[in-house]
């Protein structure tokens, strides 16, 4: 079996955003980037599949700048075997994301493709169930467990309140969720391995895709500052605060 997994290159999550000046955009300038978790998470999954023999070829593949490399060598030296660098410099929305990754599906005609359930900047949570309908495939979202068997894929979802179990026919596209796995650190010979192994490099326009954007952001702001607290004496106090400046009872 062949998998896809779709990696995206992000602001590390550790970092904390600031937001430009003139409120048009996150400021990425000197900014650390890393892999968006949950994409390494889909990593570590089909990693393991290649791992207890149910998959032979794990492919990684980014869109974006030259940069977007550097996220694919994580991924390879997490395990995948190969990489696909889809290069532009435009800025992509998940349409034009979906498209490409299809593109490349159409190419490689993977069994599953594996994605993030969401990017941490955009947090649009779009692309994998866009790629499912552009592909006319089933899907699989907010994955915290999946069984592969024989042409189906059984995927316990993470739903408001509790767990859901699906079946699900192949080829597919299934989104991680947080609890799926814990992503393994690339241990140093596998860095230096990773080095060697191959990364293809497309264009948009090779895979016919326009990836010109559709949505325009009007404005970036950051969250209101959280008021300091106070410490009330009494109950009695704590109640008539909750009624008459909060009034929320
Ligand atoms: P989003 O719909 O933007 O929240 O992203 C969901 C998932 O789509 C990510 O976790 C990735 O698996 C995939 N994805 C988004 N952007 C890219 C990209 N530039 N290159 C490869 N995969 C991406």
């Amino acid at each position: 079996m062949k998998l896809l997994v779709a990696v995206k290159r992000t602001i590390d999550y550790n970092v904390k955003i600031r937001v430009k000046s003139d409120n048009t955009d996150v400021d990425m300038a000197n900014v650390k980037m890393a892999m968006n978790p949950f994409c390494e998470i889909a990593v570590e999954e089909a990693v393991r599949m290649k791992e207890s023999g149910l998959a032979e070829d794990v492919i990684a593949v980014s869109a974006g700048p030259d940069q977007v490399q550097e996220t694919l060598r994580t991924a390879l030296a997490m395990g995948a075997d190969r990489g696909i660098h889809i290069k532009t410099d435009i800025e992509l929305q998940p349409l034009a994301i979906a498209k490409l990754l299809k593109a490349i599906v159409d190419i490689e005609q993977p069994e599953v493709v594996i994605l993030g359930k969401q990017a941490i900047d955009d947090d649009s949570n779009q692309t994998g169930q866009m790629l499912a309908a552009l592909l006319n495939w089933s899907q699989a979202t907010f994955a915290s467990n999946i069984v592969l068997s024989d042409g189906n894929a059984e995927v316990t979802r993470e739903v408001d309140g509790g767990l859901e179990t699906i079946s699900v026919k192949l080829p597919a596209v299934i989104t991680t969720d947080l609890r799926l796995n814990e992503p393994r650190y690339a241990s140093l010979p596998n860095i230096m391995k990773a080095k060697k192994k191959a990364i293809d490099i497309k264009s948009p326009d090779e895979l016919s895709v326009d990836v010109e954007p559709r949505l325009i952001t009007l404005k970036v702001e950051e969250p209101p500052k959280r008021e300091s607290g106070v410490i009330v004496e009494s109950v009695t106090e704590l109640l008539d605060k909750l009624q008459n400046e909060a009034k929320v009872i």
